[in-house]
């Protein structure tokens, strides 16, 4: 299946959350194929250092508001868009524990506003849904048609069922409404403008190996994650944009790795002496995550190319710099 290229130049795309760790790549992405990126973010996870670059760039706008809240009448938001890819949300473990009513607001208020403006525009409507949507999964590796295992009233409740809900409002506007809509189920990415305090795996065990402080891996470190490069996720994400698959379509790889070994790669690329030390688990930390890529494949004609010996190096070349 091979995807023409539905969005560029004199397209105007509205990005929530696009001074974030994804955002913002996919800014840059959007922004090299020629399009007006209009950005709204209220930095409360991402940052204006993410984006700076772009500052003065003729297609990029920045507007600082929350969208759960109504957008402000600024000429840079009146017009149509012709999609609106809803991106902001926090997504990091720490978030989950400090800001959960933010997360449920994002996921719930801001999805059913943004929608709304999709089908007044007549905009194709991105979602960034989640592999948290599978919760600590009982099929393995993941394939779309599984509905997932979550804990309703978990620790990690309100990013997952704030996903699953979004995904509901997705498909409710799409079947009651008309709306053009693409839902990508993101696993695991990693690469340049993550925090290093976020509390994901990768960004923490880098910065404690460039530190020399011991790597905290949670349990036994048996648990496995499939580590997706940022580039590789962007472009599947803009073969969905210009597809017209209504989703969930996986994206992300299929190299599924214990948080050891990862430990150990991150360690090893950094040149570090760190030693791996064990700490509790947390609560309904899902054991495996490898997603199904077969839709993502057929569909889409997606396939990841950076492998994590290239992506980690890259990753801890950026936090070096910083
Ligand atoms: P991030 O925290 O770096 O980016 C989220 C951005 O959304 C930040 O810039 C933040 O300030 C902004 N934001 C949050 N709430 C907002 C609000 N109410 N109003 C305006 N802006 C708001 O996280 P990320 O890793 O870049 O994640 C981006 C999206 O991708 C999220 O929707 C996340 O759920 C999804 N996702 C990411 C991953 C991953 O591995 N990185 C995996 C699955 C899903």
């Amino acid at each position: 299946m091979v995807v023409a290229q539905r969005y560029g130049e004199g397209h105007r795309i509205l990005l929530t959350g696009g001074a974030g760790f994804v955002g913002s790549h996919l800014a840059d992405a959007l922004i090299a194929r020629g399009v007006h990126v209009v950005v709204v973010d209220n930095f409360i996870t991402g940052s204006k250092d993410n984006v700076a670059h772009l500052h003065d760039h003729p297609r990029f706008t920045l507007v600082e508001a929350d969208v759960t809240e109504p957008l402000p009448a600024l000429d840079a938001l009146a017009g149509r868009f012709d999609a609106i890819m809803h991106f902001a949300s926090p997504a990091s473990p720490t978030d989950f524990e400090q800001i959960p009513v933010e997360i449920l607001r994002v996921g719930s208020l801001a999805t059913l506003q943004l929608l709304e403006r999709a089908v007044a525009d007549g905009a194709r409507f991105i979602m960034a849904s989640t592999s948290e949507a599978y919760g600590d999964p009982l099929v393995h590796p993941q394939p779309e048609s599984y509905w997932g295992n979550v804990n309703p009233i978990g620790i990690r409740s309100v990013y997952d069922e704030a996903k699953r809900f979004s995904e509901a409002a997705v498909m409710g506007y799409h079947r009651g409404r008309g709306a053009d809509v693409g839902i990508v189920r993101i696993f695991n990415t990693y690469g340049e403008r993550m925090r290093p305090d976020d509390g994901r795996a990768i960004p923490t065990f880098v910065s404690q190996a460039l530190r020399g402080e011991a790597i905290t891996v949670h349990g036994t470190g048996t648990q496995t994650r499939s580590i997706c490069y940022v580039s590789d996720l962007v472009r599947g994400i803009l073969l969905l944009l210009d597809s017209t698959e209504t989703g969930p379509i996986n994206c992300g790889t299929e190299h599924e790795m214990t948080m050891l070994e990862l430990a150990e790669s991150i360690v090893r690329l950094c040149g570090s002496s760190s030693r791996v030390a064990l700490v509790s688990r947390t609560a309904d930390d899902p054991e495996r995550r490898r997603p199904d890529l077969t839709k993502a494949r057929e569909l889409l004609g997606f396939e990841p190319m950076i492998g994590p010996e290239e992506g980690l190096a890259r990753t801890v070349a950026y936090f070096r710099s910083r």
